[in-house]
């Protein structure tokens, strides 16, 4: 079952098990890659500067590494370390043949060029699908690392059981790496969805959320999708992660998407959580990209 039910009518749709069947899946590739062809995959990832949220997020990337049986590199550089430090470094890695997969954390601190430093990374090592090389394949249709967020949300809807082929999924938020990629995957061919991007110059985002059957929510802001904006029966996909101030946690803060899960658990009949949803997902499928580009490396 790839739902669980709560108090309102929504299913909730159980990011952390998806997460974990898919883990299961890429350990045994792992394992077999090391049998048949004595390769560890390798992930290098570069942490500029110590924001608490990118320390987090890189921890548990290198905790993933370990659990599925990659390698995991963590280069730290100082905040104020040279431009040209950097884009050394990831020329090193891009030649580095134990390395599949290379990661920079963003966001950059002030002062670096994160183009610059995006498009520094080998193509065939950027699992985070970042890249010009990348995106561009993702659109025509070629095969390429997809961006893990949005590839966490296809596949979650998947398993869902959610047929999304000639529906209307409405995305709000248009950043290069949510939501122009998700809207771009779920109106591919064999996906078929029918999208609306609607972004901060859409007048009135309610108006296309109403008849929406699907809504991915990645604006950023807490409260962003409300109940009284869904269609009954829709499903809802927060990728929102946002921090709220709360006196009762041990961190003083709590973690929220961009939904409001109450009002539009009322409405939907499936959403995802936060934390819980999204999230583990994307840490998953960059795992996925890690593996696929060591398969890709053995000639
Ligand atoms: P972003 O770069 O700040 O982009 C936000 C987008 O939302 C922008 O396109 C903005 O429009 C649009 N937007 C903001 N408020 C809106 C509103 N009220 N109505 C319509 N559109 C609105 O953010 P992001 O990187 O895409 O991330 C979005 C959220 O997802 C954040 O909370 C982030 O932390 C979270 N996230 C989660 C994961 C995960 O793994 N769970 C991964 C990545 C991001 P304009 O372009 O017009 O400014």
């Amino acid at each position: 079952m790839s739902v669980t039910n709560n108090n309102s009518s929504a299913r909730v749709i159980d990011g952390k098990e998806l997460a974990r069947r898919t883990r299961l899946e890429i350990a045994a590739g792992v394992a077999a890659l090391k049998a048949e062809h004595g390769i560890v995959p390798g992930l290098a990832v570069i942490l500029v500067g110590d924001n608490p949220a990118s320390v987090s997020y890189v921890t548990a990337k290198e905790k993933a590494c370990a659990e599925v049986g990659m390698l995991s590199r963590e280069i730290r550089m100082p905040a104020d370390v040279p431009e040209r430090a950097l884009l050394d470094e990831i020329a090193r890695l891009n030649e580095d043949s134990a390395v599949h997969g290379i990661l920079v954390q963003l966001p950059l601190p002030k002062g670096f060029d994160e183009k610059r430093v995006i498009d520094a990374i080998s193509p065939e090592k950027d699992v985070d699908g970042f890249t010009p090389v990348n995106v561009g394949r993702m659109i025509i249709g070629e095969q390429c690392f997809l961006p893990c967020t949005p590839h966490g949300i296809v596949k979650l809807i998947e398993f869902a059981g959610i047929d999304v082929r000639g529906r209307h999924a409405v995305v709000i938020g248009r950043s290069n790496i949510v939501g122009k990629p998700v809207a771009a995957l779920l109106a591919r061919k064999g996906t078929d969805a029918t999208v609306t991007l609607c972004h901060t110059g859409t007048p009135d985002v309610a108006r296309f959320t109403r008849e929406a059957d699907v809504v991915v929510v990645a604006a950023g802001r807490p409260g962003t999708l409300t109940g009284d904006m869904l269609k009954p029966g829709a499903v809802v996909i927060d990728v929102g992660v946002n921090r709220v101030p709360d006196a009762t946690s041990p961190r003083g803060y709590r973690l929220v998407g961009d939904a409001d899960f109450a009002s539009c658990a009322d409405v939907a009949s499936a959403i995802t959580p936060v934390p819980g949803g999204v999230g583990p997902m994307t840490i998953t499928m960059l795992m996925w990209n890690t593996l696929s580009a060591a398969r890709r490396s053995v000639v």
